[in-house]
């Protein structure tokens, strides 16, 4: 069943529910009010009957011809009644208007005597028949100075002739109102569920095209409710699936872009090898060497972005001293710098706590920058790697003297294969990727990373990682 038939019959079900149970309860009511009305009034008639008839018998010491008393209060006809019972669907039970209709219930009125016979009534033809108990609707004695002298009895009382005309008139209404709700209900159904029903076609069309790799399209947010928190969520997922898809199609690209160079240079002087335009010198097997560390070093950093994406970064976390850490990145980079009359310092704040990490990623976290920092530095400059403890984190800055990187490019400097202008016009350097990797690792490790940089005056890289297990493990980190 569509969503929209489903709204439409919940709404006809809920009108002619809610009809029937007003049909039922007003009814109910009604009932009950017309029964306690009928036999409050019947009873104040029977009390003035019973009040003429106590004065007769005080006067006449017996009930010899109070039938003619009763034929005189028209008991019959419209005397005490509300209606007469000669005409109408309501005149009670006989045709010929012996029953008394008193305010809205009908029945025969009867005088019986001490003894319990009949002595008048409104109907001849009981005059002397046997009563029985079980047709007594309201009984009333009448005294005369404190003695029973006889009672006062309406028989066959029938309650609620008028009344249920009433009610079935009122039934009659609520089935109109009832076949009017459904139809209202029907229209509301369709205008309802047009109304919901637009925006989730909308958002299925979406979804469709997505599929069919239309990633740019968008949903347009009509709502300000669930419906368009829906759209908007949608449009979120497919702008991440877009940018995933743009990243994707980049990597490819930059990764073939980086590995022909390499891969040009060495099939260039296997060939001219092979035809014997140069020889094997140690010069040309030296470079031959380098552009296949080059390639190798290209395929270990895809791995670890590869690995840093998928979130299988796996780290082999222990409590470290930053010292050691320090020692470690120095112990492999101070020779490449005093190469390049870098001067080297490193100055780690005293007293530093362990910090819990994976120390071979961290070092390699330092050495990417600081072989960054070495690079775009000119001999003669320094690069100082310092440590402090900031909060409940380590704080690494790696500071250099070098070129700097101009405000546009430093946005994007931990963007994968982004390399700025002036350094790709640079020899060597590497395809882009070290920052990354190490934004990657960081992250990894529940830190962050950023750069400042001033172009001509030089550059400060800091990262940043939680000290304790307890911090690495409220930032929702892997251990
Ligand atoms: P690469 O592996 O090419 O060095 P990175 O991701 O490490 O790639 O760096 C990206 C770019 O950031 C570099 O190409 C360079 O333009 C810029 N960069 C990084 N570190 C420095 C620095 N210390 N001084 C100047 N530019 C830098």
């Amino acid at each position: 069943m569509k969503l929209g038939a489903k709204i439409s019959v919940s709404m006809i079900l809920l009108a002619l529910l809610a009809t029937l149970l007003a049909a039922w309860l007003a009814g109910f009511t009604i009932r009950r009010s017309f029964d306690e009305y009928v036999d409050r009034n019947l009873y104040y008639r029977l009390d003035g009957i019973r009040t003429v008839l106590a004065d007769y018998y005080l006067d006449k010491g017996s009930w010899t011809d109070v039938q003619t008393v009763f034929d005189s209060l028209q008991l019959k006809g419209h005397g005490y009644g509300y209606y007469g019972g000669q005409a109408g669907p309501m005149s009670g039970r006989r045709a010929n208007g012996s029953a008394m209709v008193m305010g809205m219930g009908s029945g025969d009125v009867l005088l019986l005597d001490a003894n319990g016979s009949v002595v008048a009534s409104s109907d001849i033809e009981l005059l002397g028949k046997p009563v029985s108990e079980a047709s007594i609707g309201q009984s009333l004695s009448i005294k005369v100075n404190d003695a029973a002298v006889g009672s006062l009895i309406v028989l066959n009382l029938q309650k609620g002739v008028l009344e249920n005309e009433f009610i079935n008139s009122l039934n009659k209404a609520i089935l109109w109102a009832a076949v009017f709700a459904a139809i209202v209900a029907l229209l509301l159904g369709m205008l309802i569920s047009k109304h919901l029903t637009r925006p989730l076609a909308m958002l299925t069309n979406a979804a469709s095209r997505l599929a069919g790799r239309d990633l740019g399209y968008r949903v347009p947010v009509v709502s300000r409710d669930e419906i368009g928190a829906l759209a908007i969520s949608f449009n979120n997922m497919a702008e991440t699936l877009e940018r995933n898809d743009r990243l994707r199609k980049n990597l490819i690209a930059d990764t073939a872009h980086e590995l022909r160079t390499p891969l040009s240079i060495l099939r260039g002087n296997l060939e001219s090898l092979q035809e014997g335009v140069i020889e094997a010198s140690p010069e040309i097997i030296i470079s031959l060497h380098d552009e296949v560390m080059r390639i190798t070093r290209l395929v270990n950093e895809l791995q670890d972005i590869s690995l840093a994406d998928a979130g299988e970064l796996r780290l082999n976390r222990r409590s470290v001293s930053v010292d050691e850490l320090a020692e470690k990145a120095t112990l492999l980079f101070s020779g490449e710098a005093k190469q390049k009359n870098v001067n080297f310092q490193v100055d780690i704040q005293a007293g530093m706590p362990q910090i819990y990490v994976d120390s071979d990623r961290i070092v390699q976290v330092v050495l990417n920058i600081l072989n960054n920092a070495l690079f775009y530095t000119q001999p003669g400059g320094s690069v100082k790697l310092s440590a402090v403890l900031q909060g409940d984190s380590a704080v690494f800055l790696i500071r250099d003297t070098g070129m700097g990187i101009a405000p546009e490019d430093l946005a994007n400097v931990f963007e994968r294969f982004y390399r700025s202008e002036q350094s790709r016009h640079r020899a060597g350097g590497g395809a882009g990727l070290g920052l990354a990797i190490a934004k990657g690792l960081v992250e990894a490790h529940g830190g962050k990373i950023w750069a400042e940089s001033k172009v001509n005056e030089g550059s400060i890289f800091s990262f940043s990682v939680p000290v304790s297990k307890q911090t690495a493990e409220k930032n929702n980190i892997t251990i």
